[in-house]
């Protein structure tokens, strides 16, 4: 059952929507993009408590509209060439703009702005350079995100690995090597939450079983409830990826 409500303007500090939840073991916060700001309360909870939650937590909040609202204004590719002019990934809540300013033939290069704004400069008519260089700018943005995520992964469900690391790749999502080795693909950054969650616990399964036998998915299995939905979803998860970033290769 959800009960929805609109707070009242004047009292509260943000505007949300109530839902009342028996799973709810306190109050929580959570974004949606759609929906805005949603205040997740157990039944009973004392609403006039609600005001200072949210101003508790205000610098989080006013974080991540921002990035909504950055999301949402989705410009179109600025330039014919097809450049994005946004870079969204969602599980990661994380936002960027990109401008382009032709200055010179020959080479280009890019600076990372504050308000997560890029800049690249140069020969931005040159796609393929362009290209290439967003390309080397995601795979250090997977760094960032993905491998930390793995790790926590794996220290949640008991896995041990040898090393990490990230690659553009064109038709691998993620693979594990005999040595325990671990690569995943920079192109993860624009699945969905649960999609990452699957590639990851696939490949930390591949520590155990080197294979993909009647074991190994039980022990996905295990650790992953939705890994076979998971899996069929990934044949079209390509469409996650925005086209400038299945270009390169
Ligand atoms: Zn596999």
């Amino acid at each position: 059952m959800k009960k929805h409500h609109e707070a009242p303007t004047g009292l509260a500090p943000f505007p949300y929507t109530l839902k009342v939840s028996p799973r709810a073991k306190s109050a929580r916060l959570k974004m949606t993009p759609h929906g805005g700001l949603v205040v997740v309360v157990p039944p009973g909870f004392d609403k006039t408590k609600i005001s200072s939650l949210l101003l508790h937590h205000e610098e989080w909040i006013k974080k991540v509209t921002a990035k909504f609202d950055a999301h949402r204004q989705t410009p179109p590719p600025l330039s014919d060439n097809g450049l994005p002019a946004t870079i969204v990934f969602p599980d990661f809540m994380e936002s960027w703009s990109v401008a382009y300013m032709q200055t010179r033939i020959g080479e280009v290069e890019m600076v990372e702005r504050q308000g997560n704004c890029l800049l690249v400069s140069g020969d931005v008519a040159n796609t393929a350079l362009s290209c290439r260089l967003l390309c080397s700018w995601l795979k250090h943005r997977a760094q960032v995100h993905l491998l930390p995520a793995l790790e926590k992964l794996a220290a949640a469900h008991d896995f041990r690995y040898d090393s990490a690391g990230i690659r553009l790749q064109h038709s691998r999502w993620g693979s594990c090597s005999s040595r325990r080795s671990i690569i995943l693909n920079s192109k993860l950054l624009f699945l969905p939450e649960h999609l990452i969650r699957y590639i990851m616990l696939h490949e930390l399964c591949h520590t155990v079983h080197m294979n993909h036998s009647r074991a190994f998915w039980s022990l996905v299995h295990e650790h992953d409830p939705l890994c076979h939905s998971s899996n069929l979803e990934m044949k079209s998860a390509w469409k996650y990826v925005p086209e400038w970033a299945s270009a390169q290769l």
